[in-house]
């Protein structure tokens, strides 16, 4: 936890204002920031930290006391930032752990700071309230998937979303691989999946830091990617391929049989083949365009356009349930 080399207390170091309580116990310094917090706190939820106050410190290189204005210090090799975001969430009220998935999207870069510092140090009940936070907005059951802000159709096109941040959604990925956060995987490659092939290959900016998945991420999203794009196509293919234009319950008061199975064979058509561009062909929202879906729903006869939704909710929770084993997961 403390480096060998303990940094000199010269470099131009500067309090965290959210994190300096002046009745503190403890003084934490990541980077160049400090943080004065209760060490008893610390110690309750986090076993290592525990041990670690119970420790003496190792005197600064430049022979300064151990001490900064009374208060012992503990100098971590973590990055501020993740040093705040799970400081803020042991001691800030107002925490945004428990948060809806819209949120957890808009702050994607604290959870992953709390996910890795939670699991560093054994903060377990932290860590536990991170992951049931990120599992909103990173469904791992079809049942919370389709309740989730991402299947609302649209929701991923909109391009001011920080869920459309490649960079945030890759190092996200590699802290959920790193701290074996197996639940959140399977959609968070998913989503790495929905990105442009170059810029899968490429990385992205996070954080004014150049993200690019870790290798095993990588071979994950690169093979996974593939066969998603095979179920995108032969699924919704052979399911599509049993509609007849005589389906039991067809409504001839509303459209001719022949009118509902060329609605459907148009589909098909639609559907058969890879976009020409390098968007990703995906099985798990087969129509991006709501209104357009709605609207090859509202020429067919409620029978078979009931069947068509049916059909194709069907698809998307066959390849949904198979997303774990696609992606290589033991979860
Ligand atoms: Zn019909």
């Amino acid at each position: 936890m403390t480096s060998g080399q303990a940094p000199s207390l010269q470099t131009e170091l500067k309090r965290c204002p959210e994190l300096w309580f002046d009745d503190g116990t403890i003084i934490i310094r990541a980077e160049d920031t400090l943080f004065r917090v209760y060490a008893g706190q610390l110690s309750r939820c986090s076993p290592v930290f525990k041990d670690t106050f119970s420790l003496p410190q190792p005197p600064l290189a430049d022979g300064v006391n151990e001490l900064y204005e009374g208060c012992p210090l503990v100098v971590l090799n973590d990055s501020a930032a993740d040093i705040e975001a799970f400081l803020l969430a042991i001691f800030d009220v107002q925490c945004c752990l428990k948060t809806k998935d819209n949120v957890v999207f808009d702050n994607i870069c604290s959870f992953a700071s709390i996910l890795r510092i939670s699991t560093k140090y054994e903060a377990a009940m932290i860590r536990s309230q991170v992951l049931r936070s990120c599992l909103k907005a990173f469904p791992y059951t079809w049942r919370t998937a389709k309740k989730s802000h991402f299947f609302l159709e649209g929701y991923l096109f909109t391009t001011n979303r920080a869920i459309c941040n490649s960079g945030k959604i890759f190092a996200f990925a590699n802290v959920a691989r790193e701290t074996e956060s197996n639940l959140l995987l399977p959609f968070l490659l998913y989503l790495c999946c929905r990105f442009e092939l170059p810029l899968i290959l490429d990385g992205a900016i996070s954080s004014g830091e150049h993200a690019i998945l870790n290798p095993e991420n990588m071979r994950s999203v690169l093979v996974g990617r593939r066969i998603l794009e095979h179920h995108a196509i032969t699924d919704l293919m052979t399911k599509l391929s049993s509609h007849t234009a005589d389906l039991p319950g067809h409504d001839d008061k509303f459209s001719t049989g022949i009118r509902c199975k060329n609605k459907i064979l148009g589909l098909m058509i639609a559907r058969s083949s890879l976009p020409k561009n390098l968007l990703f062909h995906d099985p798990l929202c087969p129509s991006p365009k709501y209104s357009t879906r709605r609207r090859v729903l509202a020429t067919m006869c409620n029978s078979c356009a009931k069947w068509l939704d049916d059909t194709i909710e069907l698809c998307k929770k066959d390849v949904w349930e198979r997303i774990p084993a696609i992606f290589g997961l033991d979860c």
